[in-house]
């Protein structure tokens, strides 16, 4: 089994699968340029816990985690099976990485997850579970957690992290809608994080906050960022990085996505 690369993708707002855009696009070609996965591991912005939890689920419940949207955005279900077993295994690396994860039985798939997803995979029959993130230990924690993953990799797992590279929900500025002109502060910190991530620089990418031009105005939280951090984890410093895609929705939301291999 050939090892599987790791995949960091924005998913911007939650109407990503009803609206045309250039993301859309490049997410609906995404799923064939990687080789089939026995199952797939997401880890979203959209789930925060104190400690890691993964989900058990046999049939993990396709979440709507967003109010005031289209009646038909409610109607969407990402009916893919779960993935206990890899669950399962993801809280043993978890807890060898000294980083124990509780079991949820309960939890689904949010819209950072299924959202993706369902261009990706619209067929939803590869099994998916997700790990969450917590936010309150921060990016280098975040790494680490990814790193402790890495095996995932030559067992036929797709690690899909899933936030957004730029995410100032406040920044969203009527009337330009979704094609609305991108500022500099927006380009100048999505640049530098590419070119943080093309070149490898982890310890800068755990210190984006303060090194980064304008981190913490396209990052007033880290909750979008960090699904990167474990997506650098997973993926090593010797892996190599390519960044698929770059467009921006509502101006301000980043929708890049990276591959490590
Ligand atoms: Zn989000």
């Amino acid at each position: 089994m050939s090892k599987m690369p790791v995949l960091y993708v924005s998913h911007g707002a939650p109407t990503l699968p009803l609206e045309q855009s250039a993301a859309r696009d490049f997410l609906t070609g995404l799923g064939a340029t990687v080789a089939r996965p026995r199952a797939i591991l997401a880890v979203s912005a959209h789930w925060e816990t104190d400690r890691p939890a993964v989900s058990t689920a046999g049939q993990p419940e396709t979440i709507y985690d967003f109010h005031g949207f289209p009646r038909e955005l409610y109607r969407l279900r990402y009916p893919a099976p779960g993935a206990p077993q890899l669950a399962a295994r993801v809280a043993e690396l978890l807890a060898a990485g000294g980083m124990p994860a509780q079991l949820d039985p309960q939890r689904g798939l949010d819209h950072g997850a299924w959202t993706p997803l369902m261009l990706m995979y619209p067929q939803a029959d590869i099994p998916v579970t997700q790990l969450s993130i917590q936010p309150q230990s921060g990016p280098e924690y975040h790494l680490r957690l990814g790193e402790s993953l890495r095996p995932l990799r030559d067992e036929g797992v797709l690690i899909l992290a899933s936030g957004s590279v730029t995410h100032n929900l406040h920044e969203i500025r009527a009337p330009g809608g979704r094609d609305a002109q991108t500022p500099s502060w927006v380009t100048q910190f999505n640049e530098w994080l590419a070119a943080t991530v093309l070149a490898g620089r982890a310890s800068d990418l755990v210190a984006y906050r303060s090194k980064a031009p304008h981190a913490v105005r396209n990052h007033p939280g880290d909750e979008h960022l960090l699904p990167l951090l474990v997506a650098a984890g997973a993926a090593g410093t010797e892996a190599k990085a390519a960044r698929l895609h770059s467009s921006y929705a509502y101006g301000v939301i980043g929708m890049d996505a990276y591959r490590f291999d």
